[in-house]
C-alpha cells in the first residue's frame, strides 16, 4: 500500500500530463467564463478515465480504487472542478454498472464510458440535503411505467447530461422506501432550474431537476424496489474517495505555485522562502498533505477490498483531505500575499473550488456522524 506499482505511476502520469496539457492551461479561463468542458471531458474518456472502475466489458477500464484515486489528484492539480466533475460521472456510471442488469449496463453504459453521454447524480432535494433519507420525490407506478414527480437541488451537470441516476419515493418513508431510477435526458416532464451562481466549482454547471409527471419504464429501475438508498450509499463510498483526492491534487497544486512563488518574492532584503517562520509552514502544509493522502489511499485499499470498516474508512478520509486541502490551499494563498487574491495566479480559484468539496457528497459533519456512529456501535 506504500509503495505504488509501476502500472499505478504510469496511469498516475498519464493522467498528470493529461491535467498539464489540457486542463491546467484553461482553468481560470473556464472559471471565469463558466464554461463547461465537455470536449475535454470526452478527451479524458478517451484515455479511459470516463469509466474507471467501471468493468471492461461495457467500455470501463476495469482500474482499483486507489487507481482512481491516483487519478483524480493528478487530474485535480489542473482544475479540481473538472476532475471531480469527471468523478460524478464515474460514480453515477459506476452505478448502473454495479447494480444494472444485463441489458441495462448494455443499453447505458457503453456510451457513458466513452462520455458520448454524460451522467449526473440525483440524491439531494430542496428540503433534503444532510437527511437524504427524508426525500419526497414520488415514483408511482403506473402499469410498465411510474410517474415521478418531486425536485432534486444542486445537481452538478444537470441540463447538460444525458442520463440522470435518481432517487425516488417508491414505498414508505425512511430508507426502505427509496428506488433508484434512470431517466433519459428528453422524457417528458423532466426540465432544470437557472445555472446556480456560486462560489466556486463554476467550470460545471448546477441545477435544479425538475420532475413533473415524468413517465419512466419500470425497466430503467435499478435493483428491486426498496433498494435505492443502499445504491446511492454505495456510489458515494467511492465518490467520497475521489472528492478527498481533488482536494489533495488542488492543495498539491497550490503548494507548488507557493514554492515557486516564494523563490522568486522578496521582502526585507531576502527571498520569501528564507524565512523560517515561513519555511515551517510549508513543512507543515507538505506534512497535511501526505498524510491526507497516505490515508486516502488506506481507505481505496479497503474499499478495493470490500472490507467491513471500508465506508467508515472513506468517510474519514473525505473528512480529512477535504479539510486539509482546503486549508493548505488557504494557507498558499496567504503566502502569495495580495497576489493570491488576485485571479491570474489561479491560487484563489482553487480555494473556491476546494471549498464546497466540505460540503457536499455529505457534509464533514455527516461524515463525523458516520464515523462517531460506527465507533458507538462497536462499543455495544
Ligand atoms: C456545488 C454543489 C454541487 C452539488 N452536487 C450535487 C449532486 O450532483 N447531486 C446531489 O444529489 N447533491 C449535490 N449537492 C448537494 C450536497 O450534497 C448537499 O448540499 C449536502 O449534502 C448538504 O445538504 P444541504 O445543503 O441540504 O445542507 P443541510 O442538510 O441543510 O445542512 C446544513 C448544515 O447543518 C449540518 N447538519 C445537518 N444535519 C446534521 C446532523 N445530524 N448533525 C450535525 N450537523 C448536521 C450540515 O453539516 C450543514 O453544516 C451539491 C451541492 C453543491 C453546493
Amino acid at each position: 500500500m506504500f509503495t505504488l506499482t509501476e502500472d499505478q505511476i504510469a496511469i498516475r502520469e498519464m493522467a498528470r500530463d493529461f491535467a498539464n496539457a489540457e486542463i491546467a492551461p484553461h482553468a481560470v479561463e473556464w472559471d471565469e467564463k463558466k464554461h463547461f468542458p465537455v470536449d475535454t471531458l470526452r478527451a479524458a474518456a478517451a484515455l479511459g478515465m470516463g469509466g474507471i472502475y467501471v468493468q471492461d466489458d461495457v467500455g470501463g477500464s476495469g482500474l482499483s480504487r486507489l487507481d482512481a484515486a491516483l487519478i483524480f489528484e493528478a487530474l485535480a492539480t489542473g482544475c479540481p472542478g473538472t476532475a471531480a466533475f469527471l468523478s460524478i460521472h464515474n460514480m453515477a456510471t459506476w452505478m448502473i454498472d454495479r447494480f444494472g442488469d444485463e441489458d441495462q449496463r448494455a443499453t447505458w453504459v457503453p456510451r457513458l464510458t466513452a462520455m458520448e453521454h454524460i451522467a449526473s447524480y440525483c440524491l439531494t432535494e430542496p428540503g433534503a440535503g444532510s437527511d437524504a433519507a427524508a426525500l419526497k420525490t414520488k415514483a408511482v407506478r403506473d402499469g410498465d411505467h411510474y410517474i415521478v414527480d418531486g425536485q432534486k437541488q444542486f445537481i452538478s451537470g444537470a441540463g447538460a447530461s444525458d442520463i440522470y441516476v435518481v432517487m425516488v419515493r417508491t414505498g414508505g418513508d425512511g430508507p426502505k422506501g427509496i428506488s433508484t431510477l434512470v431517466i433519459e435526458a428528453g422524457t417528458p416532464g423532466l426540465s432544470f432550474g437557472a445555472n446556480e451562481k456560486k462560489m466556486g466549482w463554476n467550470v460545471q454547471p448546477t441545477r435544479a431537476v425538475i420532475l413533473e409527471g415524468v413517465r419512466v419504464p419500470v425497466q430503467n429501475r435499478l435493483g428491486a424496489e426498496g433498494d435505492g438508498f443502499k445504491i446511492a450509499m454505495a456510489g458515494l463510498d467511492g465518490g467520497r474517495l475521489n472528492i478527498g483526492a481533488c482536494s489533495l491534487g488542488g492543495a498539491q497544486a497550490a503548494l507548488d505555485k507557493t514554492l515557486a512563488y516564494m523563490r522568486e518574492r522578496k521582502a526585507f532584503g531576502q527571498r520569501l522562502d528564507a524565512f523560517q517562520a515561513l519555511q515551517f509552514r510549508l513543512a507543515d502544509m507538505a506534512t497535511e498533505l501526505e498524510v491526507a493522502r497516505t490515508f486516502l489511499w488506506r481507505a481505496a485499499a479497503a474499499l478495493d477490498a470490500k472490507t467491513p470498516d471500508a465506508t467508515r474508512l472513506c468517510a474519514m478520509a473525505k473528512r480529512f483531505a477535504t479539510d486539509a486541502g482546503f486549508n493548505v490551499a488557504n494557507e498558499a494563498l496567504q503566502l502569495h500575499g495580495g497576489y493570491g487574491y488576485l485571479a491570474d495566479y489561479g491560487v484563489e480559484k482553487i480555494v473556491r473550488d476546494l471549498r464546497v468539496h466540505q460540503i457536499l457528497e455529505g457534509t464533514n459533519e455527516i461524515m463525523r456522524l458516520i464515523i462517531s456512529r460506527a465507533l458507538i456501535a462497536q462499543g455495544n
